[in-house]
């Protein structure tokens, strides 16, 4: 008799057969990743996209249809300076700005540093085969894409208090609100005051002296908090899937916090997810060997911002590792950069 032959199913196959499984039948799925685009990006934002891509493409061989979507969240505040980057003086003076609002450090034709961070990611997608959707969050805001998502979380911004209260060791100050406001005088975050008088009004005062009462339908300055904000384009977007670092997986940590307020703040059931280990440097293989030196020099951190010039370089043997190796692709398990000798 011959024997049978069992062949492990890849985890990027179970992960799409348990998005179908756990939604309601769509005509299309709606997968999702997206960082601030706040320095170089690295090699773990890039895991988060392979992960989530390779998910889409199993989703489509099981016949169905997809959208991943892929969000920039350049309307995030510049809240530190990578020590990587050149002009440090000048990038310093734009600290407490949208993202997409500090100017463009390198001497190039982008319209932002954000733009810059995206592009140098963008331009390396199409040869690795990856093509998601862009979301600018920046242009979303601006067009106060998510207006009524900010009015149902600020009318509830006593349930969201308690949500985030439970994981904080001094609970939310009494004045505090889901939002933040960039001054339309000096483009910073750095308000005095915030209120919500009611509706779709807002009112502010900057540390700069400009105050202002506004209509957040037609003024795209306020922006949700990061962990407001996340839920709320969940619902927005119809989200069924999306993936995360396992820092906000924690206990307490923005997805747990996120969820709880899609459910009970946005009223939406939530939807399948998937988390993913660090990346790190281990090993003494060849290309750690090569590597390292970079490290030393532009990290500050154990793994920091990686030269772009080495992107492609390990981009492209790590995709051909998550493709062929099932175990070491797994998104729960630690890829150590010697896999990619
Ligand atoms: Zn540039
Ligand atoms: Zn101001």
């Amino acid at each position: 008799m011959a024997k049978k032959e069992i062949k492990a199913m890849h985890w990027a196959d179970q992960t799409a057969q348990r998005i179908i499984a756990q939604r309601e039948k769509k005509d299309k799925y709606v997968l999702a990743a997206g960082i601030t685009p706040s320095g170089t990006i690295h090699l773990g934002n890039f895991r988060e996209i392979i992960t989530v891509d390779l998910i889409d493409k199993a989703m489509k061989d099981l016949g169905h249809k997809t959208r991943f979507i892929y969000s920039w969240d350049d309307y995030d505040v510049f809240r530190k300076v990578p020590t990587n980057m050149p002009k440090q003086n000048m990038l310093k003076e734009h600290l407490r700005r949208a993202i997409s609002d500090v100017p463009d450090p390198f001497d190039c034709s982008h319209k932002s540093y954000a733009e810059h961070n995206e592009k140098e990611v963008e331009k390396e997608l199409p040869d690795l085969n990856i093509a998601p959707e862009f979301i600018y969050q920046t242009k979303m805001n601006k067009k106060s894409a998510y207006a009524e998502e900010m009015k149902t979380a600020l009318e509830n911004t006593g349930k969201i208090k308690e949500i985030l209260n439970e994981h904080r060791k001094e609970p939310l100050e009494e004045s505090w609100l889901p939002v933040a406001i960039f001054c339309e005088k000096c483009g910073k975050d750095t308000t005095k005051s915030i209120e919500y008088p009611g509706g779709y009004e807002l009112t502010y005062e900057c540390s700069c002296g400009n105050k202002d009462i506004f209509d957040f339908r037609k003024k795209g300055i306020a922006k949700l908090k990061w962990r407001i904000d996340w839920p709320a384009r969940w619902k927005y977007e119809k989200v069924d899937f999306e993936s995360g670092g396992k820092d906000h997986f924690a206990a307490g940590g923005s997805f747990q916090t996120g969820e709880r307020i899609l459910e009970e703040v946005f009223k939406t059931k939530i939807f399948a997810s998937i988390r993913y280990e660090w990346i790190s440097m281990k090993g003494t293989g060849p290309l750690n060997q090569h590597l390292i030196p970079f490290f030393a020099k532009f990290s500050q951190t154990s793994f920091g911002e990686l030269p772009n010039s080495s992107m492609s370089l390990i981009s492209g043997k790590c995709v051909t590792n998550f493709m062929l190796d099932k175990e070491s692709s797994r998104p729960d398990s630690e890829m150590a950069s010697s896999y990619v000798t």
